[in-house]
């Protein structure tokens, strides 16, 4: 019997949270048709004029705020939203309507901007979230030409700790809130990789999307227990329900202590394999955690998110300031810096992209950057000039050619060459590996492993790919599953492929963040994994726990079996004899025989 109290959606940011709801019905307010009489009109446009004015400023208030709260990169979302609320296309656009038309500031302004919403609507993914950002900047025009203001937007005034309901987040709302008054996040759009969930994740707000439905279950009030690890959204628990996540909740942080004192310890097996646990960065937030959890180096920094929703592309040297604090973070441990990711949804506003039908089969990638070398070239400079002094390797994203290695391999030697010339301290090579991420890529891994200096597997990008599984579609995320048999007998592949060649090969997806997973991956062989650094002591702990032989059968196991479930049956089996289950998955009935502590899921953030 299923029991509509309970939505299920996907846990973005881990943590379990309960609060009253507070519904955000993201709209523009109720805009009169109103025309003016001639004499009017220049006290109309003075109008709009303060209004994007007071806009500017309350956005530049809010990214001194968020400058201070989260740090430099996460503040830049908002220059891209300054921009937007000044261009001057759109503006001049309202202003001829007041003008020709008389009409007041806020009718004019309502029409222009329902105008270019018409025009964003029939764009695809990848505008998604300029569309929401767009639509931010246009509510608070328009509720600043009505006489309303900021705080009432967000209905939160008369809240103390409040989970936020939306159809769809946008990134200057997961910031702007206050963070004690913030407990959770919910919404139906989404997935992990959207601009918001990033945020949240660290920020360290539990938060759930992909809740279908979420807007018409949920009534501002209503109280909402939301699990940011397992997805799960429970409307109005009741009191046992309660007591059983401040149980989970206490367990979890329990062993959070617990784990977080072991950070130091090797990933080793109780029959003595020894695992490199390394972090995926993907903000400069991160970088602390990471360390902090015992990270042997970075398997996967994220360059993208220094580019999304920003109004410029970092420069050289700022790449080069960022690369060099990483490096000087990890103490000679590799740090493994992923070449623009660009693409798929994550374009910057500053980069005017074609809009395609099918942006993640589309120009993405390693694909921009060899066709875009004035974007490309100045990465692998500030590369080249970090790996003088730190260990820097280069990997490149979603590969699918032997030539697109020996393209940038090339590249990378012209800029050593000219960066030596110009007596600009810099190494004069660095290691650059490949993503598997793409079936091409798994097929032709014998003849790329003779190209590369080490593969990192991308099991996000690898399953939405086999799979033919769109990963943002909310919709599908049943169907998908990294732990499938056609993948694992790829990841099989590809490790046999690496070793043949005498090169490390790696899992940096989020995979190898989910200890069902890890254990799996450990089973067939890889040792090394690189982990959401939440997820870092947890791991450490699966590995401590589980000996490497018994992983193995497991892994063995799946491989004769048809489908994701049996598989999943599999590993949970096996996975249950050494530790409780129901901590991974709060749902899970399986009985513990662990003796020892309590692993956790979300490694961060525990019930407050
Ligand atoms: C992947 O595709 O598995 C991966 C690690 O890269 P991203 O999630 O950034 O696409
Ligand atoms: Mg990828």
């Amino acid at each position: 019997m299923t029991d509509d109290r309970v939505l299920r959606g996907i846990g973005v940011s881990p943590g379990i949270a309960y609060a009253p709801a507070v519904v955000l019905r993201w709209r523009f307010p109720d805009v009169p048709d109103r025309t003016v009489a001639e004499a009017e009109v220049e006290a109309e446009l003075g109008r709009l004029r303060e209004a994007v004015a007071a806009v500017v400023q309350s956005l530049n208030r809010l990214r001194e705020g968020v400058l201070e709260s989260a740090g430099y990169e996460e503040s830049q979302i908002f220059e891209a939203q300054i921009l937007m609320v000044q261009d001057p296309d759109f503006l001049s656009g309202v202003e001829q309507l007041i003008r020709k038309n008389n009409l007041s500031a806020e009718t004019a302004y309502e029409f222009k901007a329902l105008e270019l919403r018409a025009a964003f609507g029939s764009a695809g993914p990848r505008m998604r979230e300029r569309l929401a950002d767009l639509l931010a900047i246009q509510i608070r025009v328009l509720r600043n030409l009505m006489g309303e203001g900021d705080e009432e937007l967000f209905g939160l005034r008369d809240h103390r700790h409040v989970i936020v309901v939306a159809h769809e987040l946008y990134p200057g709302l997961t910031v702007q809130l206050d963070r004690d008054q913030l407990l959770g996040l919910i919404s139906e759009e989404g997935t992990r990789t959207s601009h918001a969930a990033i945020l949240a994740h660290s920020l360290g707000i539990p938060c759930v999307m992909g809740a279908a439905g979420v807007i018409d279950r949920i009534e501002s009030g209503t109280m909402v227990l939301l699990d940011g690890t397992s997805g799960r959204v429970l409307i109005e628990p009741t009191v046992a329900e309660l007591e059983a996540a401040q149980v989970t909740a206490a367990r979890r942080h329990k062993l959070e202590m617990e784990l977080e004192a072991k950070t130091l310890e090797p990933a080793t097996t109780p029959d003595g394999v020894t695992l490199t646990l390394m972090g995926n960065v993907d903000l400069p937030d991160e970088i602390e955690m990471a360390v902090r959890h015992g990270a042997l180096g970075v398997g996967l920094l994220r360059t993208e998110f220094l580019v999304t929703g920003r109004a410029h592309l970092p420069t050289e040297e700022e790449q080069y300031q960022y690369f060099r604090r990483v490096g000087a973070s990890f103490g000679g441990h590799p740090v493994i810096v992923r070449t623009y990711d660009l693409g798929g949804d994550k374009f910057p506003a500053a980069f005017s992209a074609p809009s395609e039908a099918n942006p993640f089969l589309g120009w993405r990638s390693i694909r921009v950057c060899l066709d875009r070398p004035e974007i490309f070239r100045p990465q692998l400079r500030a590369l080249l000039r970090t790996a003088a002094d730190h260990s820097i390797q280069v990997m490149l994203p979603l590969v699918t050619r032997v030539d697109e290695v020996v393209q940038t391999r090339e590249m990378i030697a012209e800029e050593a060459e000219q960066l030596a010339r110009a007596g600009i301290r810099a190494a004069s090579s660095v290691p650059v590996g490949v993503m598997i991420e793409t079936p091409a890529a798994v097929i032709i891994a014998d003849r790329l492993a003779m190209v590369s200096a080490f593969f990192s597997i991308g099991t996000n990008d690898l399953t939405q790919y086999t799979l033919a599984v769109d990963r943002g579609n909310a919709h599908l995320a049943s169907r998908f599953t990294p732990h499938d048999p056609a993948i694992i007998r790829m990841l099989g592949d590809v490790l046999a492929a690496g070793d043949h060649q005498g090169i490390p090969v790696s899992v940096c997806g989020e995979m190898a963040s989910e200890p069902q997973f890890a254990m799996l991956l450990l089973g067939l062989g890889f040792k090394v994994l690189s982990v959401a650094p939440p997820a870092l002591p947890l791991i450490k702990w699966l590995v401590r726990s589980v000996p490497a032989a018994v992983a193995r059968d497991a892994a063995v196991a799946t491989l004769h079996a048809d489908t994701p479930d049996e598989v999943g049956e599999i590993l949970r089996a096996t996975l249950g004899r050494f530790i409780d289950l129901r901590l991974i998955d709060p749902e899970s009935t399986m009985p513990s025989r662990s003796s020892g502590g309590f692993p956790r899921a979300d490694g961060g953030h525990s019930a407050r």
